[in-house]
């Protein structure tokens, strides 16, 4: 089930599990959107923050000095798409080409006949968990990595910054 939650300022699209009644969402995706043209953190497209959002937003912001919902060209919005999932497996599913099994959770194996759900192609194909680590454009920032210093801080606004 999806829902956009508004909290703090923070904007998450938010993948629920209701298997045990509790909410748990372990990790934080950020996407960038390549909003005015570039990477933030070439070569990186995608960082992992085993984290909530409110508090990987605040790791974030430690490590990279900058606020993901910056807008760094208005046309093109807001610097990173973030969004939460409970396991990387279902963060970074869609960025393996990993299909789904009936209840629509991403299953960590090559497609196979009893797989359903649509397959997004991506230049590369299927990849493990192993290969997708590897990517130079991907950035896992596993609970044990976060230094208990960079969970906390304030998040400065960060509006519109393009410079011609
Ligand atoms: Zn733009």
């Amino acid at each position: 089930m999806f829902f956009d939650q508004e909290r703090n300022g923070i904007r998450c699209s938010i993948i629920l599990s209701f298997t045990d009644e509790r909410i748990r969402i372990m990790w934080t995706k950020f996407w960038d959107m390549h909003s005015g043209g570039g990477l933030k953190e070439d070569p990186i497209q995608f960082i992992f923050i085993e984290a909530p959002a409110d508090e990987a937003v605040v790791v974030f912001y430690n490590r990279f000095k900058h606020n993901p919902y910056r807008v760094t060209c208005s046309c093109c919005g807001e610097d990173y798409s973030v969004s939460c999932h409970e396991t990387l497996l279902q963060a970074s599913g869609f960025h393996r080409s990993c299909p789904m099994n009936k209840d629509g959770k991403y299953i960590s194996q090559n497609r196979n006949k009893n797989s359903v759900g649509s397959l997004k192609k991506t230049p590369q194909g299927y990849q493990t968990a192993g290969e997708f680590r590897k990517r130079k454009d991907v950035l896992i920032i596993p609970k044990k990595d976060i230094k208990k210093e960079e969970r906390h801080g304030v998040t400065p606004e960060q509006g519109y910054v393009w410079v011609d």
